[in-house]
């Protein structure tokens, strides 16, 4: 066993006592939300937190529909070391500017105190019941590195290349590919030439992300979502042409390479799952199908390919390598589709169904760890309201809003003002057709419309007193996650 293990298990072992212990004296669930980039997961905190906060109108979240939520409260985070999720400025710019806030960027906590009464007998005799529940934000690329940890260099490196010639992706992948080619893997180590390849191999790996056509999203995860880590020097490393079963001599590129690689696996990838992941009891995963659906059934393939990269986390025995000692498990996870209020209300149900079947191994196989498996088609923040606009003699499903400044909707640039009706367009009853399979077309482009709307005016809460934000079924998102811990 090696020590840096070794110290690894000792410490979850005692966190995970330490934790259950003042869980007893005090109840509380840590909820993980995550996604791919710009998925949605700062607005669904956001909303999550001021609803509750705020009293908002959660009719399907049962404890709010019965009365028995007394309060909620933002209280002081236990984990000092992690950055607290800034709520105060992401409503800010929600409520009083009706802009989206900023993304997530890296992990970060937040921790929210919920006063209740309890449903049952027991409960009610008990006194007052509160639980804390720790909001853990963090990217969904991250996960993507878990594949790293069953690999070593020589493997990564031989996957990386794969996947580079399968798929050049542009100039960022002829750059790399050629610079690849002129390098000697046994040449002298050099910094510079590492830091070269490095910032090639990033570029590159941006690039096959930000491809209209794909998604893609291939790890290490850092290097697409750097978080606290950009400019370090524990991103400085590449994949390389390996002579097979070579092994690397002392001192070449190679070398360091594999040395660096094996760095990150220690201080980023490691420390990520021991401390954030391996904690969890709930998770939320967000998915962005509409813009998926938007690009495409190349776009609708490799998401459900990297969603289930993600989900790989969430297999058993996956996290063997922190230890055997770990044993909080997650025991709810919630997929949602979200931005829902892109689409008209009919049409929720039909969202509901491609994400189904988009995550559908992935959640059997998290069924199968023990974990229950909902899926959701939810906005956590409505920004348009649902409209029938007459056309002729019909009268047709319709949304409208306020479109951001500086969008473009059928060569108009709108003001950020005015108001429109937009007809978004239907997704198909057959959930399999926007796959583009078995010769299918898929979803032919132009089908759905989509704007980026402003964020909405605050609506009146139950109270008649209170404004709160509209939303699509974060109740119901609510009910599943916290709603039991709640009863
Ligand atoms: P993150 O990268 O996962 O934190 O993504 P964000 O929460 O920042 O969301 C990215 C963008 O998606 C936002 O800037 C909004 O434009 C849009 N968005 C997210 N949630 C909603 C929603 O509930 N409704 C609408 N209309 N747009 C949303």
């Amino acid at each position: 066993m090696r020590l840096s293990t070794f110290t690894d298990e000792a410490r979850l072992a005692l966190e995970t006592l330490v934790e259950r212990a003042q869980e007893i004296a005090r109840p509380g669930v840590r909820l993980g939300v995550t996604g791919l980039s710009r998925a949605g997961k700062t607005v669904f905190i956001t909303a999550l937190v001021h609803n509750l906060i705020h009293g908002g109108r959660l009719p399907m979240f049962a404890p709010a529909a019965a009365g028995r939520i007394a309060g909620a409260k933002l209280d002081p985070q236990p984990d000092d070391a992690v950055p607290r999720f800034d709520y105060e400025a992401h409503i800010g710019a929600l409520v009083h500017d009706r802009l989206w806030p900023q993304s997530t960027r890296m992990v970060s906590e937040l921790r929210l105190t919920v006063a209740y009464e309890s449903a049952t007998f027991l409960g009610r005799h008990l006194g007052r019941g509160s639980l804390t529940v720790d909001i853990v934000d963090y990217p969904g690329e991250w996960l993507l590195d878990l594949s790293l940890m069953e690999r070593d260099y020589a493997q990564w490196s031989a996957e990386a290349i794969g996947r580079l010639a399968a798929r050049p992706a542009g100039e960022a992948g002829a750059a790399l590919a050629a610079a690849l080619q002129a390098t000697d893997p046994a040449a002298p180590e050099s910094e510079a030439e590492a830091r070269r390849l490095a910032a090639l191999f990033t570029a590159h790996l941006k690039a096959r992300r930000a491809d209209p056509e794909a998604l893609a999203a291939d790890p290490p995860g850092r290097f697409l979502m750097p978080g606290d880590l950009e400019g370090s020097p524990l991103l400085t490393f590449a994949p390389l042409m390996l002579p097979p079963g070579q092994a690397a001599a002392a001192g070449s590129l190679a070398a360091m390479m594999a040395r660096r690689y094996e760095s990150y696996r220690n201080h980023v990838v490691r420390p990520f799952f021991r401390d954030h992941f391996a904690r969890l009891d709930r998770q939320i995963v967000l998915v962005d199908v509409l813009s998926a659906l938007d690009r495409g059934p190349g776009a609708v393939r490799e998401l459900q390919r990297v969603l289930t990269e993600v989900m790989a986390a969430f297999r058993p025995g996956r996290l063997s390598f922190l230890s055997g000692l770990i044993d909080r498990r997650i025991d709810r996870i919630l997929f949602a589709a979200t931005k829902a209020d892109h689409l008209h209300h009919q049409d929720h149900d039909r969202l509901e169904a491609i994400l189904a079947r988009m995550v559908a191994d992935a959640s059997a196989r998290a069924r199968y760890a023990g974990a229950t498996v909902q899926i959701a088609a939810l906005a956590a923040v409505r920004a348009t309201r649902q409209a029938l606009v007459r056309q002729g003699s019909e009268r047709l499903p319709a949304i409208t809003g306020v479109p951001m400044a500086g969008e473009v909707i059928d060569g108009e640039v709108y003001d950020g003002q005015t108001e429109i009706a937009l007809f978004p367009g239907d997704l198909p009853a057959d959930p399999g057709v926007v796959f583009g399979l078995g010769g299918e077309a898929g979803l032919p482009p132009g089908t759905l419309r989509f704007a980026r709307f402003r964020p909405p005016k605050l609506e009146q809460g139950p109270d008649g007193l209170t404004l709160v934000l509209p939303h699509i079924r974060l109740d119901r998102a609510l009910d599943f996650l916290l709603g039991d811990r709640l009863a």
